[in-house]
Protein backbone atom coordinates (compact mmCIF):
# COMPACT_ATOMS: atom_id res chain seq x y z
CA UNK A 1 0.00 0.00 0.00
CA UNK A 2 1.18 3.59 -0.86
CA UNK A 3 2.66 5.79 1.72
CA UNK A 4 0.94 8.91 2.30
CA UNK A 5 2.07 11.50 0.24
CA UNK A 6 3.45 13.54 3.27
CA UNK A 7 5.49 10.99 4.06
CA UNK A 8 7.42 11.15 1.03
CA UNK A 9 10.77 12.99 0.16
CA UNK A 10 10.75 15.40 -2.83
CA UNK A 11 13.20 13.16 -4.64
CA UNK A 12 10.42 10.10 -4.33
CA UNK A 13 7.94 11.67 -6.17
CA UNK A 14 6.79 11.15 -9.52
CA UNK A 15 7.32 13.63 -12.26
CA UNK A 16 3.61 14.86 -13.29
CA UNK A 17 5.21 17.33 -16.16
CA UNK A 18 7.89 20.21 -16.26
CA UNK A 19 5.87 23.64 -17.26
CA UNK A 20 8.18 26.19 -18.62
CA UNK A 21 7.75 29.67 -17.95
CA UNK A 22 6.66 31.56 -20.97
CA UNK A 23 6.64 34.80 -22.21
CA UNK A 24 7.48 38.11 -19.70
CA UNK A 25 6.74 36.26 -16.34
CA UNK A 26 9.79 36.24 -14.81
CA UNK A 27 10.04 40.49 -14.98
CA UNK A 28 6.89 40.71 -12.80
CA UNK A 29 8.36 41.11 -8.91
CA UNK A 30 4.85 39.75 -7.48
CA UNK A 31 6.92 40.27 -4.09
CA UNK A 32 6.21 43.60 -4.29
CA UNK A 33 2.47 42.86 -3.12
CA UNK A 34 3.08 41.07 -0.11
CA UNK A 35 2.42 42.23 3.84
CA UNK A 36 3.92 39.16 5.33
CA UNK A 37 6.83 37.05 4.19
CA UNK A 38 7.93 33.26 5.46
CA UNK A 39 10.69 32.47 7.73
CA UNK A 40 12.42 29.31 7.76
CA UNK A 41 13.38 27.69 10.79
CA UNK A 42 16.20 24.80 9.85
CA UNK A 43 16.24 23.77 13.67
CA UNK A 44 12.72 22.46 12.87
CA UNK A 45 12.62 21.31 9.53
CA UNK A 46 12.68 17.70 7.81
CA UNK A 47 13.10 18.66 4.18
CA UNK A 48 10.20 17.02 3.57
CA UNK A 49 10.23 19.48 0.40
CA UNK A 50 5.96 19.99 0.74
CA UNK A 51 6.84 24.13 1.26
CA UNK A 52 8.56 23.58 -2.30
CA UNK A 53 5.59 21.59 -3.50
CA UNK A 54 2.64 23.75 -2.55
CA UNK A 55 4.22 27.48 -3.46
CA UNK A 56 1.92 28.19 -6.12
CA UNK A 57 4.71 30.79 -7.39
CA UNK A 58 7.65 28.43 -7.49
CA UNK A 59 8.63 30.92 -4.64
CA UNK A 60 10.51 28.42 -2.88
CA UNK A 61 13.91 26.86 -3.68
CA UNK A 62 16.49 24.39 -2.10
CA UNK A 63 19.82 25.67 -0.61
CA UNK A 64 22.27 23.55 1.24
CA UNK A 65 21.85 20.18 2.94
CA UNK A 66 18.63 20.06 1.21
CA UNK A 67 16.80 22.91 3.31
CA UNK A 68 14.44 25.79 1.54
CA UNK A 69 14.07 28.80 1.75
CA UNK A 70 12.47 31.75 -0.49
CA UNK A 71 12.54 33.90 -3.89
CA UNK A 72 11.22 37.04 -1.85
CA UNK A 73 11.33 38.69 -5.30
CA UNK A 74 8.27 36.18 -6.51
CA UNK A 75 6.80 35.09 -3.02
CA UNK A 76 3.11 36.93 -2.66
CA UNK A 77 2.80 36.22 1.21
CA UNK A 78 0.03 33.75 0.85
CA UNK A 79 1.23 31.94 3.59
CA UNK A 80 0.83 28.56 2.10
CA UNK A 81 3.63 27.03 2.58
CA UNK A 82 3.59 27.87 6.40
CA UNK A 83 0.16 26.34 6.29
CA UNK A 84 0.92 22.85 4.59
CA UNK A 85 4.54 22.69 6.64
CA UNK A 86 4.34 19.21 9.08
CA UNK A 87 6.98 20.49 11.19
CA UNK A 88 5.94 24.22 12.11
CA UNK A 89 9.04 25.40 10.56
CA UNK A 90 8.55 28.60 8.60
CA UNK A 91 6.69 31.65 10.48
CA UNK A 92 4.84 34.33 8.63
CA UNK A 93 6.05 37.54 9.92
CA UNK A 94 5.07 41.41 9.05
CA UNK A 95 6.97 42.83 6.00
CA UNK A 96 9.24 46.06 7.46
CA UNK A 97 8.66 48.51 4.58
S1 LIG B 1 10.14 24.06 5.87
FE1 LIG B 1 8.52 22.58 6.45
S2 LIG B 1 7.52 22.01 4.52
FE2 LIG B 1 9.50 22.96 4.01
S3 LIG B 1 10.93 21.26 3.84
FE3 LIG B 1 11.07 22.01 5.94
S4 LIG B 1 9.61 20.74 7.11
FE4 LIG B 1 9.10 20.49 4.95
S1 LIG C 1 4.06 32.56 1.25
FE1 LIG C 1 2.99 31.72 -0.56
S2 LIG C 1 4.08 32.56 -2.33
FE2 LIG C 1 5.41 32.83 -0.53
S3 LIG C 1 6.75 31.06 -0.53
FE3 LIG C 1 4.99 30.59 0.80
S4 LIG C 1 3.53 29.54 -0.53
FE4 LIG C 1 5.02 30.58 -1.86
Amino acid sequence: MAKPMDQYKWHELNLGCVIEDVGNAQEYKTGDWRSQKPVHDNTKCTRCALCWLFCPDSAVFEIEDEYFDTNLDYCKGCGICAKECPADAITMVEEER
